[in-house]
């Protein structure tokens, strides 16, 4: 058997924070692989192409505040092309119309999606898909393999199933609430919304809390929204998902007053879609098991998933160095 010292490092989830993370191993000077259950490294970055281009079903842009270690990503992704800044403003609406805009932080899409970034991050870097992990157990062994660290980024209820669930790592991971959302992707043969829109964050509404104008954020000016329903409307379709989008399409309609039904719609669900409330702790590590993701380093979103991956990556690769014989 190979002794543990010399496998890899194993990072298992290539979300943003996986990858994050499994660049800062590597940047330490260890070897690391990255596991991931999905046919493409992104996670909730996800990009799915309809209708000959992409469309983001997951989040709907990043925010990277100045002068952070992510925004000289997200600097670089821009000066490549890969990133784009969106917009600072976003309409806010009732379920009945459009009410104010708001503005906030510069937000930035992808012209090739979101997952194009994340993917982006993984050159060079070992990944292997369509692999699921099914047993991270004390040692760490993976399953049946014994590994110097493994890092686990993904929602806490998706770490916890794989973890011993005696463990407090597990039961910590396990108690944390996460809300679930359903994306609508809603298809039009032409743009029937205000050119300014941009996104619109929808209050007081039973069925929506988000709408974003797709073809906007990633430049091509596709007819093409994608909607967010509340945890709520989540949670009663979680088992058919189909079956939420007639009511997605009426209370989109209605918001932005829209007098057609769109030609073609597609729902993705997302069961750990946000964390109810992130830990303010970049990570956790116990015994050489991390856990890390937006469940981390509040408020949850791609930057701090980021920053939660690259700080757990720099703390395993810290106590590798430490493990092996001088
Ligand atoms: C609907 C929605 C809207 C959002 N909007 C925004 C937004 O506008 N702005 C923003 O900043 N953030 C937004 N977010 C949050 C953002 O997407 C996340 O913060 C970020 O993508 C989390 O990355 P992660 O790497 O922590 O987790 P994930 O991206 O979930 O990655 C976890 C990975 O682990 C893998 N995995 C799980 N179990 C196993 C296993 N057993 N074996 C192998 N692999 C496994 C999964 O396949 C996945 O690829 C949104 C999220 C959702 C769902």
């Amino acid at each position: 058997m190979t002794d543990p010292v010399d496998a890899p490092v194993t990072v298992v989830g290539a979300g943003i924070a996986g990858i994050s993370c499994a660049r800062a191993v590597a940047a330490g000077g260890i070897d690391v692989r990255v596991l991931d259950r999905g046919r493409r490294p992104g996670g909730r970055m996800s990009s799915r192409s309809m209708h000959d281009r992409p469309v983001d079903l997951g989040a709907s842009y990043l925010t990277a505040r100045a002068g952070t270690p992510f925004a000289a990503v997200v600097a670089d992704w821009v000066d490549r092309g890969l990133a784009r800044p969106w917009t600072a403003t976003f309409a806010v609406a009732g379920p009945d119309g459009l009410r104010r805009t708001t503005t906030g932080p510069l937000r930035y899409g992808a012209p090739a999606g979101l997952r194009s970034l994340v993917e982006d991050l993984a050159t060079g870097l070992p990944v292997s898909s369509s692999v699921a992990v099914r047993e991270v157990a004390p040692g760490p062994v993976v399953d049946g393999i014994p590994v110097p660290a493994v890092a686990l980024a993904m929602p806490g209820p998706q770490a916890a199933r794989l973890l011993d669930s005696a463990s407090a790592l597990a039961r910590e991971a396990a108690a944390e609430q996460w809300r679930p959302v359903l994306a609508v992707v809603l298809g039009w043969s032409g743009r029937r919304w205000p050119a300014d829109l941009h996104g619109a964050f929808v209050h007081d509404s039973p069925v929506l809390e988000w709408i974003a104008d797709d073809g906007d954020r990633r430049g091509d000016g596709a007819p093409v929204l994608v909607a967010h329903t509340t945890p709520e409307v989540a949670a009663r379709h979680l088992d058919d998902p189909d079956a939420a989008v007639p009511a997605v399409v009426d209370a989109v309609r209605s918001v932005l007053g829209i007098d057609a039904d769109p030609g073609w719609t597609a729902v993705h669900r997302w069961s750990f879609a946000k964390p109810a409330a992130p830990r303010e702790e970049q990570f956790g590590l116990v015994d050489g098991i991390g856990l890390c993701g937006d469940g981390w380093h509040a408020p949850s979103r791609v930057e701090s998933a980021w920053a939660s991956g690259a700080a757990l990556g720099r703390a395993l690769a810290e106590a590798v160095r430490d493990q092996r014989p001088r």
